[in-house]
């Protein structure tokens, strides 16, 4: 693949926690084929963390803002500072989820009606509202990437509730996908990702398993690698993937196709 893919984009990456982000990976690969990013960090707490990995990797001078996704206000409040520093947007990456911990693990049966609320909001709206902020900024063939995983059409035990929400984020993804593209030609798209190690992972109870099972099943014997997501995300990102749109594209090592 071509080093410089993304030379002259602009892209907002939301959802760098920390370097095992699949955030950070994506980042890292729109980086290094060229693009000029600016990023997010959740509140106070992970601030000074995600900047000095921001600054280190991508250079002191790049743009990182507090954005909250669960409020309008915070969008609103992030994407003027974004216009503060250009005034186009190329690509947009969603790399968020979060539910209370007690609603990923044992009987879905017992998730509580506000866990529900929370989960559906900050995994799946969240989606719509960024879309919607950035759009008035967005280049004509400008692509927008969330990240999902089989649990939105498979049952996985115990990641319960965020199944539910992968469903809505990918029906999101598709309805962004037809409103955005008849009217501005922007591409709408999931990546699929198999497990990986994250902080956002470890919520899931019992998550180390999974990589035995994908070890055990997948066509390829192994999940994926936050490079692999990192180049799917420069193809989706670049001209050459200009007729895709309203896809959820499995990076899994093939885990998806299987029945057994
Ligand atoms: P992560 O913990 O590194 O990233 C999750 C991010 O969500 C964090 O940056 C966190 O700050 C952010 N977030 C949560 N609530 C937020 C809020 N209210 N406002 C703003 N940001 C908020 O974990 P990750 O695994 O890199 O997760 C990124 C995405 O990838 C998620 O959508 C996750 O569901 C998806 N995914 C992960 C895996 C995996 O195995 N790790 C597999 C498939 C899909």
């Amino acid at each position: 693949m071509s080093s410089k893919l993304l030379e002259g984009k602009v892209g907002v990456v939301v959802g760098v926690a920390n370097k095992r982000s699949i955030a950070f990976a994506i980042a890292k690969a729109w980086h290094e084929a060229g693009a000029k990013l600016i990023f997010n960090y959740q509140g106070e707490r992970l601030k000074d963390g995600v900047l000095k990995l921001i600054h280190e990797n991508f250079g002191e001078d790049v743009p990182v803002y507090d954005l909250d996704v669960s409020s309008d206000e915070s969008v609103n409040a992030f994407f003027e500072r974004v216009r503060q520093h250009t005034d186009k947007v190329d690509c947009l990456l969603h790399s968020v989820a979060f539910a209370p911990k007690e609603a990923l693990g044992g009987s879905f049966l017992e998730t509580g009606r506000e866990a529900f609320k929370i989960s559906l909001d900050i995994s799946a709206y969240s989606l719509v509202a960024l879309s919607r902020a950035v759009e008035p900024m967005m280049s004509d063939n400008g692509s927008i990437l969330a990240m999902s995983y089989l649990g939105s059409e498979k049952v996985v035990p115990n990641y319960n509730l965020m199944g539910v929400s992968k469903a809505a984020l990918e029906a999101c993804t598709r309805y962004l996908a037809y409103d955005l593209g008849r009217s501005r030609g922007i591409r709408v798209n999931c990546i699929s990702a198999g497990p990986m190690q994250t902080l956002a992972a470890r919520g899931v109870s019992g998550f180390n398993t999974m990589f035995k099972v994908y070890e055990e099943h997948a066509p390829l014997g192994r999940s994926c690698t936050g490079e692999e997501l990192g180049a799917t995300g420069v193809f989706l990102a670049s001209d050459g993937a200009a007729a895709i749109t309203g896809q959820v594209i499995y990076v899994d090592g093939g885990y998806q196709i299987m029945g057994m």
